[in-house]
């Protein structure tokens, strides 16, 4: 990739990305963040070699990506004063902020831009996340590439063809990695229960879901024939699993995943 990548925001995401772009081999002097303080960018700049601003005009020229992550509520100021000069470079413009939708980012750029808006999870900050893609009707097959290859840099990348199944992304994976962290919590509180040591249990329960989550990534086989193999008729497995059907976790699932999406709707 050898594109100009300007990051707005070089928080917890900003960080997380440039740092898995420069480990998949991209050149840090392609790269460039910004921040409104020195102070934040200084140990971003030292650790990792990257160009960094403080005017976000100026980090916008030359720029063939403009990925904007800065947190939501303050996306339109930004927007707006970077409007002459995204207009200027026409960018691919990235948007990772939540909740809000492509058109709206576009009118506050002074519209027509080319637009992926992306809807990405927290285990990205360590490289195994999963983010879902929209792109407006603007970006070129070559943008899109560009935005993979971008997003790829901490995790998997899947799109969408259109931007309202962002919310189903944000039911799936987006808001998802709090289910699991749930489901520590649960299994951790009922070990206790049965005996063991909270942090053993606390251990085997994590190590018990990246063994699961591994199997099923590598295995040809669905989650559903997966869970059958290690049912045996009448053993443990099938007696939880089969109380587990019972008090409806499906449902609980299904209705947790609309709420989620419902309120994504709701907020962009
Ligand atoms: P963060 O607070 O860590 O980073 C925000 C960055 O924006 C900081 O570097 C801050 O100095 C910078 N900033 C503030 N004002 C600015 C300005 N005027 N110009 C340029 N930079 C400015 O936030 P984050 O967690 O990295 O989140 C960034 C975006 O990513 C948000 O929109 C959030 O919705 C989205 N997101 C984050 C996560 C996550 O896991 N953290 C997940 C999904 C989506």
């Amino acid at each position: 990739m050898a594109s100009k990548i300007t990051f707005i925001g070089a928080g917890n995401m900003a960080s997380a990305i440039i740092g898995g772009l420069i480990e998949s081999g991209v050149s840090p002097s392609d790269i460039t963040a910004t921040a409104p303080n020195d102070s934040e960018l200084a140990p971003l700049k030292a650790r990792l070699g990257i160009h960094t601003h403080t005017d976000n005009s100026a980090a916008v020229s030359g720029a063939d990506v403009v990925v904007l992550a800065v947190k939501p509520q303050i996306m339109r100021g930004v927007c707006e004063a970077l409007r002459d000069s995204v207009q200027q470079q026409a960018p691919l413009v990235m948007s990772i902020a939540a909740g809000l939708d492509a058109d709206t980012i576009d009118q506050w750029l002074g519209g027509g831009n080319a637009l992926v808006r992306c809807m990405p999870n927290t285990p990205s900050l360590v490289g195994i996340g999963a983010s879902g893609l929209y792109a407006n009707a603007a970006v070129s097959d070559a943008q899109r590439t560009l935005a993979t290859q971008l997003m790829e840099a901490v995790g998997i990348v899947e799109w969408v063809d259109e931007e309202r199944l962002l919310d189903a992304v944000t039911a799936v994976s987006g808001s998802a990695p709090a289910y699991f962290f749930l489901m520590f919590e649960a299994m951790e509180e009922a070990a206790v229960k049965l005996g063991l040591p909270a942090d053993t249990a606390r251990r085997l329960a994590i190590q018990t879901a990246l063994g699961a989550s591994t199997m099923a990534q590598r295995s040809d086989k669905d989650p559903a024939t997966l869970k059958q193999n290690v049912m045996s008729p009448g053993g443990t497995t099938e007696r939880a699993i089969h109380h587990m059907e019972e008090a409806h976790l499906r449902t609980i699932i299904a209705d947790a995943m609309n709420a989620c999406a419902e309120r994504a709707d709701a907020m962009s």
